[in-house]
């Protein structure tokens, strides 16, 4: 079938949810992927922020192929194994104690949300509103539409479930303000990624976890797009000097396969037998993938080569910011960027890249975020730049 030919059936077979770029993916590789012409592709996109170690990893597939063969799915009744490894892997690397794996980030961020008023019923007197960000992204169950600080997700659905508030991020003392007596919980995300990857001051974080300790109430941090290497440590928390009381996790964590969790220190670990489940949640499958991810990602010291590429990277987007004065900032974290631009073409240039063998993602009409595999090398970075250059400079000076 032609490329028309899919896209065509997708217009007519799906309920159209998705801004979908026009081309369709076979096969992908490390930081490649090529479609179904069999045109090849640098991947800046990444999955969404998922592929952490490329395209099919070796370490991976070959983890799959071989539990796959053993057991794939045995239900939550019974004891498995690469779980249990996942969870020590993530215990032993983390400043958490518990965990609760289920199958996407609005899932466990649920599971946080869950636990946090399970927290606010025995300890708070029954408190149980959550603070959230505005322009927050946190899933889109009802719930985390609601925890969603964006009036554009809520508003084809209200009534959304309540006992959420949202405030403006970075700011302390919005969240000092609207923490009244009926609040379990503050809920952020240590960047936020969906929102236009907005960096908070360094100190935010930090005093917004104090601020939680002195009035009883949980810190939950939703690092399900910044975890797992991304910014370049482990954890975004560890940069920002800020443990969580819970902390969600999925994008990164599994190479692809649908893995997601939440963490919980000791304290706050609440739940009792039948409060809370999942028939897939941490199914052998997708752990020992999880687990292949993890231990390629710790050993080898991605974070640390994320730190150093994004390094490079950034320098050669500031470098891009000083030849077009269209471009008016460049932020991020890692290899978690973005490029901002004074009017609305971002959708455009993702065309043109695409054109040029470049996949970026637009994460707002007037920014483009990169999020490539933490395995991308500085020479695939300059061939990113270097087509971003061409794209720039076209843009600068349309051809009629
Ligand atoms: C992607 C994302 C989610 C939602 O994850 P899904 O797997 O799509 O449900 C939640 N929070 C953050 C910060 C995310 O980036």
């Amino acid at each position: 079938m032609s490329q028309d030919n899919w896209q065509e059936l997708e217009r007519k077979l799906f309920l159209s949810t998705f801004n979908r770029v026009p081309v369709t993916l076979v096969r992908g590789k490390g930081a490649r992927v090529w479609d179904d012409q069999g045109k090849e592709y640098l991947d800046f996109v990444g999955g969404w922020a998922v592929n952490s170690l490329g395209h099919c990893p070796s370490v991976v597939v070959e983890a799959l192929e071989k539990q796959a063969r053993n057991l794939i799915q045995a239900s939550n009744q019974f004891y498995t194994i690469p779980q249990i490894e996942l969870a020590q892997l993530l215990v032993q690397n983390s400043c958490l104690d518990r965990v609760f794996f289920c199958n996407s980030g609005a899932e466990a961020n649920e599971g946080a949300i869950k636990l946090a008023r399970r927290y606010g019923k025995l300890r708070l007197g029954g408190a149980y509103e959550i603070i959230t960000a505005n322009n927050s992204f946190h899933g889109r169950t009802l719930a985390m539409t609601a925890a969603t600080g964006q009036r554009k997700f809520q508003e084809p659905y209200i009534p959304l479930p309540n006992g959420f508030v949202s405030v403006e991020y970075n700011n302390v003392e919005a969240v000092k303000v609207a923490t009244l007596n009926k609040t379990c919980a503050v809920m952020l995300e240590p960047i936020q990624g969906e929102g236009g990857v907005n960096v908070p001051d360094d100190t935010y974080l930090e005093k917004v976890a104090k601020w939680c300790h002195e009035k009883g109430i949980l810190f939950i941090l939703d690092e399900i797009q910044t975890g797992i290497g991304r910014t370049g440590t482990l954890f975004a928390y560890e940069q920002y000097n800020a443990e969580p009381d819970i902390m969600t996790l999925a994008k990164g964590l599994g190479s692809g396969v649908p893995i997601a969790a939440f963490l919980a220190k000791e304290d706050f670990s609440l739940f009792s037998p039948g409060e809370h489940g999942s028939t897939f949640g941490g199914n052998p499958l997708v752990c020992a993938a999880a687990c292949a991810t993890l231990k390629y990602i710790i050993t080898n010291d991605i974070p640390k080569k994320v730190k150093q590429v994004g390094k490079h990277f950034i320098t050669k987007l500031e470098n891009l910011k000083q030849q077009f004065d269209f471009i008016t900032e460049v932020r991020g974290r890692g290899l978690l960027l973005a490029l901002e631009f004074n009017s609305e073409i971002a959708q455009e240039l993702v065309l043109a890249c695409l054109k040029r063998g470049l996949l970026v993602n637009k994460v707002k009409p007037n920014a483009l975020r990169f999020m490539p595999p933490l395995i991308i090398t500085e020479r695939e970075v300059d061939e990113a730049i270097s087509i971003l250059q061409d794209v720039l400079e076209e843009t600068r000076n349309p051809k009629y």
